[in-house]
């Protein structure tokens, strides 16, 4: 089986229960990061702490894009979806036909293999439509 690797290192987690992005929380003020944050942003306090997020959310705004890059073939599509956490993450998005997206629309977390890169299967985090 081939080596399954992360597009990026830290951002999410794989598992059984589907998976999940994973920000961080400030221990001082509670405020949430997706990506990362080193430090509070809101209080700069140094302590944070990673949790997972949600994997539901809403569509905010998206774009289809009929350029083709280097893991998505055209047409591809690219969005913002508010998390629960008052988080606004921009990732991909699945575009299913009958589902056209519509902004405020349901939209669940899928992690899944983006592509192959020398014999590694390429890891990463969409959303697609409920
Ligand atoms: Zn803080």
């Amino acid at each position: 089986m081939a080596e399954r690797v992360p597009i990026r290192e830290g951002t999410f987690r794989e598992g059984p229960d589907g998976g999940a992005l994973l920000a961080n929380k400030c221990k001082a003020c509670g405020q949430i990061f997706f990506p990362k944050a080193k430090l509070c942003l809101a209080c700069l306090h140094e302590e944070l702490e990673e949790v997972p997020l949600s994997k539901k959310g809403t569509l905010y705004s998206y774009t289809i894009a009929h350029m083709p890059s280097s893991f998505f073939p055209p047409p591809h599509a690219m969005g913002y979806v508010d998390l629960p956490e008052s988080v606004r993450v921009f990732a991909p998005l699945k575009i299913i036909e009958d589902k056209p997206f519509d902004v405020g629309m349901e939209m669940e977390l899928v992690i899944e293999k983006l592509g192959e890169v020398d014999e590694k299967e390429i890891i990463g985090y969409v959303f697609k439509p409920v």
